[in-house]
């Protein structure tokens, strides 16, 4: 073994090589949950990743909409480097300069006026619904803890949070699950209408649907969701998880429907890959919860805030977002073009700002997985969303010519795809 013995402030720490690892090493070490790619990534730079054989990727899914300013973007590395020498973790028994500067900023640019700091996007939301179910058992009593939320969303994966999810392969098998909860169809006005009670305390939508399909909601049904809660006293939670911090061209994409919600949820891209999440509210809300009603360990220490902090700058500033809008349109021009040359394969592009789906048509159902491997084997990242969605979600800082490289990748990828034989399922 190669090891040698250092010391540091008087303790003697034994250096050893790193332990040798590969993709199989994922089959023999980890709990069986996901199936990576063969490909095993090394190193990033803004939208590039190369693997452990030195070949090199264009990362066109920022690693589910979370590097949105690209791989070890250097200020982010320098501001977490500088907190790292500072101070990294303290405990709720006390709070810290970095996650108060953060809130003040998240206040500032937001409707909200309170901040409760998570470590995922599944705890933001966990903590939104308790919030909800708290809020309406003081207000109006205990009867008041329905839930609504929309088939084919995807909240997380704590019990409460896939439970709320309108997913129900995710729930099979973890039962008794939590109750009241009601799903409905996503942009269907009528299905809220019908759904809506005075016994609900919230109503939870993605503004864009992720996972579901890459699919936005229209500025119609969130409005007509606005009222209806209002209307029976229940709290809109807009879970802003994937398609929040600059995602949609807007920092939130609430700003850009002209709808607000009494609750956001944020993570992902808040942290760009430092763990964080957030939960967003008034403080007519937030005052429900007292000390000692709900907390976390890490949530808002002081790394994962001092990093949230320069991605919140960076993203706000309005040339930033314009620039994902143009980026936005730019991407979006290609891949109608591509749709234009490929019309037996795809039948739209949809989404919004950098999050897209190319849907694939009736013919080409259940295949996204595949050209998934083709584009990655010529050198380009993709996601699906569901079977039949491509998803794209490039870093907010894609240049044009990482567009036009993309563009010319997937037409790549879709050559090699047409030219394979069709398996039978
Ligand atoms: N909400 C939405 C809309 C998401 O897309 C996700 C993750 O994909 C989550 C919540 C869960 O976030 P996390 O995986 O950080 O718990």
């Amino acid at each position: 073994m190669n090891e040698s013995t250092s010391m540091q402030s008087g303790v003697a720490t034994t250096m050893s090589a790193p332990i040798a690892v590969n993709r199989k090493t994922f089959d023999a070490v980890m709990v069986p949950v996901y199936a990576p790619s063969a490909v095993l990534p090394v190193r990033g730079a803004g939208l590039e990743v190369w693997d452990q054989d030195g070949k090199r990727y264009l990362d066109f899914t920022a690693g589910i909409a979370v590097t949105s300013l690209g791989h070890a973007y250097p200020p982010l590395v320098e501001a977490l480097c500088a907190q790292a020498k500072t101070l990294w973790h303290l405990s709720n028994a006390y709070t810290n300069e970095p996650v108060l500067r953060l809130a003040t900023a998240l206040i500032q640019a937001t409707f909200a006026e309170r901040v409760f700091f998570s470590n995922s996007g599944a705890e933001a939301n966990e903590a939104a619904f308790k919030l909800a179910r708290k809020h309406a058992s003081k207000q109006f009593g205990a009867g008041k803890s329905r839930i609504i939320s929309c088939t084919n969303s995807f909240h997380g994966r704590t019990l409460f949070t896939v439970s709320v999810g309108g997913q129900p392969k995710y729930t099979e098998g973890f039962g008794p699950l939590p109750q009241q909860l009601t799903h409905i169809p996503f942009n269907d006005i009528e299905a809220a209408r019908a759904a809506m009670g005075d016994d609900v305390c919230a109503l939870v939508v993605e503004p864009v649907q992720g996972e579901g399909g890459v699919m936005p909601a229209t500025t119609e049904y969130l409005q007509a969701l606005r009222a209806l809660c209002d209307q029976h006293n229940a709290l809109l939670i807009f879970d802003e998880v994937q398609c929040g911090m600059g995602r949609t061209g807007e920092l939130f994409a609430y700003i850009g429907y002209g709808v607000t919600p009494d609750i956001l949820t944020s993570a992902k891209a808040l942290g760009n890959g430092y763990p964080v999440g957030a939960m967003l509210t008034t403080e007519a809300i937030a005052s429900t919860f007292v000390v000692g009603t709900h907390g976390t360990t890490y949530g808002g220490n002081p790394l994962a805030a001092t990093v949230a902090l320069k991605v919140l700058e960076t993203i706000q500033a309005p040339e930033f977002l314009a620039r994902v809008r143009q980026a936005s349109q730019n991407l979006v021009a290609a891949l109608q073009t591509i749709i234009a040359d490929y019309r037996a394969v795809f039948s739209e592009v949809r989404g919004s700002g950098l999050m897209l789906g190319m849907v694939l048509s009736e013919q080409y159902r259940g295949r996204a997985k595949e050209i998934v491997k083709e584009a990655e084997a010529v050198g380009l990242m993709l996601l699906i969303a569901g079977p039949d969605v491509l998803r794209l979600l490039p870093a907010l800082i894609v240049s044009d010519a990482q567009i036009d490289e993309a563009d010319s990748l997937l037409r790549r990828a879709l050559g090699a795809f047409l030219a394979k034989p069709v398996v039978a399922q």
